[in-house]
């Protein structure tokens, strides 16, 4: 098989790509890499999230390793318990946002963040050559069931906002759970956070009879119609294992995730004097221009939640994000976190006694633009040396494709990761410019692949 590995964790259709017998050796050989020792396990709603979970408990098991098995939770409560549990793993059988048929895991490293890719490429090395630790009879682990993960997870959101000043704002709330694990969290943790809370697609159920899981308006109908007849103040909606939520304001909009993203960095870098924001190439001004006015610096990593976890952690950044709406708070945990996330924005508009549209009204305004460019499969690697020669002494960020700024715009040129084709993004104050950003980059790469002809 080809590689294992995706941008986060494996991922395949249920007994097609993802069977129990690969998910049991693939417990093996995460118990090779990163055993001895304890390792925590939890899953999601979906199907066969009981199935995988055994099978890699029992991979894990004949590795030496013991488990504790934390059951039904959203993946930042396994991340969070990993450490505090001593652990010196995590595995979590999620598919995320994926289709109902797609399930998955997710491995965690003794900090709960997911493993970088040198480790993952280990545990696929052992995978593939089946060389597992094989422990004698004797020395077999064991599993222990947690029931305290949930209860533990949420008083630690809770520690980290101003519960009085939410209370005594009593919003209405109605959370989306999206037939998953975020059910067994924000609900609960909003009502105890004085809200009140009104919950939908909140019983858990794998073949996600309410929506699709991933948190897209073109998901969240039910959501906004909701927040509209009950005259709620928010929305919130999780993806499948809760690590990301989407908000729909008191007029039933659902909110780009930068703008969430925004209101919130807004907040914790206004909070802390010289703080560093860390997040992808991929993400916008909109972003920039907020941290700039707290007076805060940019960090920028390469696409992917795993590569912001580790560098936020690394330079002891005050906060992570991306346009997708995925926030990571340090001093909760370095990582995605739905129900965090969550509690943050009601503590904001409890702080600022502001409805969230006005919150995003507040926010300065700019338009986006993106394309594809097929390119010649042989020439997609040298496009980007082109690239670096053509746009050299640009103001420019080159750590994945090549992002160009330019006056109040940028334009950002990344290959696919699969396919033969390199993707253009584009921002700017006008939808013009934007369009017109977006068409530069498009014939960058162009000369760039016709400079290789030469
Ligand atoms: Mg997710």
């Amino acid at each position: 098989m080809g590689q294992l590995f995706g941008t986060n964790g494996v991922r395949g259709v249920i007994n097609e790509g993802l069977t129990p017998e690969l998910v049991m050796n693939l417990g093996r050989a995460i118990g090779t890499i990163l055993g001895p020792g304890r390792i925590a396990v939890a899953r999601d709603a979906r199907k066969g999230g009981e199935m995988f979970s055994r099978a890699v408990i029992a991979g894990l098991l004949s590795t030496g390793c013991s488990v504790v098995d934390i059951g039904l939770a959203p993946t930042p409560c396994l991340q969070f318990m990993v450490p505090r549990l001593n652990c010196v793993a995590g595995v979590m059988i999620t598919g995320s946002h994926n289709p109902p048929e797609f399930n998955g895991i997710k491995v965690m490293g003794s900090n709960g963040i997911e493993v970088k890719r040198e480790t993952e490429a280990e545990i696929e090395k052992a995978y593939s050559s089946g060389q597992f630790r094989v422990v004698g009879w004797d020395e077999i682990g064991e599993v222990h069931r947690d029931d305290t993960a949930i209860r533990t997870y949420i008083d630690a959101i809770k520690s980290h906002v101003d519960v009085d000043v939410i209370r005594q704002r009593r919003l209405r709330v109605v959370v989306d759970g999206a037939n998953s694990v975020g059910s067994l969290v924000t609900p609960i943790l909003l009502r105890e956070l004085g809200c009140e809370v009104v919950s939908i697609n909140c019983q858990l159920d794998g073949s996600f009879p309410g929506r699709m899981p991933e948190p897209i308006p073109a998901n969240l109908e039910t959501l906004s119609q909701a927040v509209r007849s009950l005259g709620a103040d928010l929305g919130v909606a999780h993806d499948g294992d809760a690590d990301r939520a989407t908000f729909v304001d008191e007029h039933g909009n659902v909110l780009w995730g930068d703008h969430s993203f925004a209101i919130i960095a807004a907040r914790v870098l206004s909070r802390a004097p010289n703080s560093v924001l860390v997040t992808p190439v991929s993400s916008g001004r909109l972003i920039e221009d907020v941290a700039r006015q707290a007076g805060a610096r940019i960090e920028w990593t390469e696409v992917g939640s795993v590569v912001v976890s580790h560098r936020v952690v690394e330079i002891g950044a005050s906060l992570g994000g991306e346009e997708n709406g995925g926030v990571f708070y340090p001093p909760h945990q370095a990582v995605r976190d739905g129900a965090m996330t969550a509690a943050q924005m009601v503590e904001i508009m409890a702080i600022e006694k502001k409805a969230l549209s006005q919150l995003v009204s507040e926010l300065p305004v700019y338009f986006s633009a993106k394309t594809k460019v097929r390119v010649p499969p042989e020439k997609k690697m040298g496009i980007l040396q082109n690239l670096l020669k053509m746009t050299e002494g640009e103001e420019r960020v080159t750590l994945d494709g090549v992002k160009v700024f330019r006056d109040d715009g940028w334009v950002l040129m990344r290959p696919s990761g699969t396919e033969p084709l390199w993707r253009c993004f584009a921002e700017a104050k006008t939808r013009e410019e934007a369009d017109r950003l977006c068409q530069l980059g498009v014939e960058l790469i162009q000369k760039a692949v016709e400079g290789q002809q030469k």
